[in-house]
């Protein structure tokens, strides 16, 4: 069923105006009567079309959803900026994979160092609609372009800090499988010619764990969807063993 997120809800009914209320009327072409589902960021709603009007739809709430489609442990991703739009795919796809928010930044071999508001714009939207289309209950937040100070200074949040790079050591499962603390796991992917010594020098010093993920070199926009891919594999295994733990 499509869904719409809205600001904030409140009372019996919510209007949903701008572009959503034209993609409900133009695009979908529902009717009055027809269902969807409100998103407020933090409950989804089951809602019924009341009104169409001019610039706005009006939906009848008619119950809270009962569903948990947001990570127990929020996922956070840092990616050096990928050549031309493969920022977009990145950005859907760990939408899509449950990222709660995604810092783009600027490492020292990244071939793309700007990007203008256009494309944070666009950045923001494509998550939005990924976070629609995959029934999140949060659009994660596409912070600006950062810097690698910038992203170190996030460390101190997290429970840990996957610094991925060909010749680490440390698996990133056995990383993963590992953290038990519910603070963010943050994810850093280099750029298409990988970190410089000297970056991963200064993340290790900021609290960051290199991390292998395994024998092939995937791609820079690959890498991240790898590791978000695994933690809830990861995760699954635990919740299914603390849940048989539980029947015992
Ligand atoms: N020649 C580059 C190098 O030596 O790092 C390859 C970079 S790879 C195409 C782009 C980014 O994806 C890397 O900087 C790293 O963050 C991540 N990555 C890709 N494959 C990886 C692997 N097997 N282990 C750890 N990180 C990996």
């Amino acid at each position: 069923m499509q869904r719409y997120f809205v600001p904030s809800i409140q009372g019996a009914s919510v209007d949903i105006v701008g572009d959503d209320a034209h993609h409900i009327v133009r695009v979908m072409r529902m009717r009055i009567g027809q269902a969807l589902i409100v998103c407020d960021g933090a409950q989804a709603w089951d809602g019924v079309i009341d009104l169409v009007a001019q610039s706005f739809v009006r939906v009848r709430l008619c119950g809270v959803r009962t569903e948990h489609p947001e990570p127990r442990i929020p996922l956070w991703v840092a990616q050096a900026l990928p050549k031309s739009d493969k920022m977009d795919v990145v950005v859907q796809k760990a939408t899509e994979l449950g990222a709660c928010a995604l810092f783009p930044f600027v490492s020292a071999r990244s071939i793309v160092r700007t990007g203008d508001a256009t494309r944070h714009e666009r950045w923001q939207r494509i998550a939005k609609e990924a976070s629609e289309q995959s029934g999140r209950l949060r659009i994660p937040v596409v912070h600006r372009i950062q810097s690698l100070d910038d992203v170190c200074a996030l460390f101190g949040q997290c429970a840990r800090v996957l610094w991925c790079t060909l010749d680490a050591s440390e698996s990133v499962f056995h990383a993963m499988n590992t953290t038990v603390h519910d603070a963010p796991i943050l994810v850093v992917v280099g750029p298409e010619g990988g970190f410089a010594p000297e970056e991963t020098a200064q993340a290790v010093d900021a609290g960051a764990l290199p991390v292998s993920l395994g024998p092939r070199v995937l791609r820079a926009e690959t890498a991240a969807l790898m590791v978000l891919s695994a933690w809830h594999a990861i995760d699954a295994l635990r919740m299914d063993e603390a849940d048989r733990g539980r029947n015992v």
